[in-house]
């Protein structure tokens, strides 16, 4: 399976990190080495520099496709859950300065932290409400109306150029807020209030 992964599609967020907004959606690849399940702690290397969270709704692919239309992209996914997308922001900053390729930022083992799944919600996915909370404070609030390209949009998009497998997870962008993880940092992440994630940094 493969974890794509979307990046500046809530426009907050983009004007924190200074980027323009998308005209298209930007999407890059996790490796399944990169999955951290079931609330295991987050280890950071000591080598990386910093790496910040992005909360971000993460949404699983259940059957084949390749070149979807917007319209038929529910049939295609059947689950969702929140996710972190842990970032080596330094390393991200210089891989972009000099027009580097992201994994050495991106793909670490861990760096895609995902919850318990849930069945899609019979509104749809485009009205969701999630935050993320380190020590007990809010960092990350979203709503999943405010995404640039709806999730609809991401699949079709994505679909254009690499053919969606059962199992393959769609992390779809996050919010304003992110900022760096310190060790012993407890990190609890909620969908519509109910909390999916609730692990530690060590
Ligand atoms: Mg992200």
């Amino acid at each position: 399976m493969k974890i794509i992964c979307i990046g500046r599609n809530y426009a907050d967020h983009a004007r924190e990190l200074n980027n323009p907004l998308p005209e298209k959606p930007i999407f890059f690849l996790k490796p399944d080495s990169a999955i951290l399940i079931h609330n295991k702690p987050f280890y950071l290397s000591g080598f990386m520099g910093s790496i910040h969270f992005e909360a971000e709704l993460v949404v699983r692919v259940n059957r084949l496709g390749k070149n979807i239309a917007p319209k038929f992209a529910p049939r295609y996914y059947d689950a969702v859950t929140l996710g972190i997308d842990f970032t080596a922001r330094d390393l991200q900053n210089e891989c972009r300065k000099k027009g580097l390729p992201w994994e050495i930022a991106k793909a670490f083992d861990g760096s895609a932290a995902i919850g318990p799944f849930r069945n899609i919600p019979s509104r749809g996915l485009q009205n969701l409400l999630f935050r993320l909370d380190i020590n007990g404070s809010t960092v990350q609030e979203g709503n999943t109306a405010h995404m640039i390209f709806p999730v609809d949009e991401l699949i079709a998009y994505v679909s254009k150029f690499m053919t969606l497998r059962t199992g393959d997870l769609l992390f779809t962008g996050t919010p304003a807020g992110v900022g760096p993880v310190k060790k012993n940092d407890r990190l609890e992440a909620y969908l519509e209030g109910e909390k999916l994630l609730d692990f530690f940094v060590r």
